[in-house]
């Protein structure tokens, strides 16, 4: 069932809405999952997971206890120009959260978005990188939410969950804007912008079935592998940037080990053959970002790599890719 959660004129002819399939099994009284996607326009990952989470439930509805909303849209807008913010506000859509019930159309919007979540067993938020840098598949929590977070997205067949520190936190986010009501929010980051990346994708439906079965939400199959995704405690995470402008030349893929010294690419002039920089791992690691697109700019991120402070469980999985 199709369910518009906000509907407000714009201004000559078109129509500003946000809905969600609400696919309810039997009771549908009871829990609820959410798993939202879109907010930010020019992240795809999220459009996959939602027809395929909606194309299996499909199949077999009589295994679902409560229902599974499904919100492929939270800017469509955005999503429909393939804009990364709310257009013509140039505001992203991730920073006015809770919102304001009186305030203009979106802190409206971002308010009765919150209202309608809030509540829920749990939200999934899906989002992808931009067009620059190839991610892991990831989780990504506050380090104040960990304690009550880390146990669900272990469940979420991904390679990575990482903590963030306290300084890091926004609070103007979806996922902290429930949390703080007490709704659990997990924030699933993957692939690149623009891109669907199917493999991603169907592990993390598949770990949705994971997490509905742990709810008490799903009678049917489990899947049969969930991997362990290794988790960011008591290390840090190096950023490295690109020291001058150029082309690049990678040398290694994302989600693998890397040890200090490795080559992650060259920085190569076009003009004179010259090699600019070799951009060096500076720490072992987890690689689990990752610039693909091929030209830098001075400052710009090339990677970022997951150093264990203590070495923790898990990563299997991402070892093996
Ligand atoms: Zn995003």
């Amino acid at each position: 069932m199709i369910k518009t959660i906000v509907s407000e004129e714009l201004p000559v002819g078109e129509k500003f809405e946000i809905k969600k399939n609400i696919i309810a099994g039997q009771p549908a009284a009871g829990k609820r999952l959410c798993v939202v996607t879109g907010t930010h326009g020019d992240e795809l990952e999220g459009q996959y997971v939602c027809f395929e989470l909606a194309r299996r439930l499909n199949e077999n509805l009589s295994a679902l206890i409560g229902s599974v909303e499904i919100y492929p849209a939270l800017n469509p807008l955005g999503l429909d120009s393939l804009t990364r913010g709310f257009p013509t506000f140039d505001l992203d859509m991730n920073r006015i959260f809770p919102g304001e019930i009186n305030g203009h159309l979106i802190e409206n919007t971002a308010h009765k978005i919150i209202e309608d979540l809030a509540g829920a067993a749990a939200v999934i938020d899906v989002h992808s990188s931009n067009i620059f840098l190839a991610e892991v598949m990831q989780v990504r929590i506050n380090i104040a939410a960990a304690a009550a977070l880390v146990p669900f997205a272990q469940m979420l067949n991904t390679d990575f969950i990482w903590v963030h520190e306290a300084n890091t936190v926004l609070r103007s986010t979806l996922a902290h804007s429930l949390n703080s009501i007490g709704t659990k929010t997990l924030v699933v980051e993957m692939g690149i912008g623009m891109r669907i990346t199917l493999d991603y994708g169907n592990r993390l439906v598949d770990g949705l079935f994971n997490l509905l079965a742990a709810l008490g939400m799903w009678t049917g199959a489990r899947p049969r592998e969930i991997s362990t995704p290794l988790l960011s405690t008591g290390g840090e995470v190096a950023y490295i940037n690109a020291d001058t402008s150029g082309v690049i030349i990678p040398a290694v893929e994302h989600s693998r080990r890397v040890r200090a010294g490795d080559e992650l690419c060259r920085i190569v002039s076009p003009f004179e053959g010259k090699v600019l920089q070799n951009v060096r791992a500076p720490v072992d690691g987890f690689l689990f970002t990752l610039r693909t697109f091929p030209l830098v700019y001075e400052g710009s991120l090339i990677a970022r790599i997951y150093h264990e402070g203590q070495c923790a469980a898990g990563g299997e999985r991402a070892i093996k890719n």
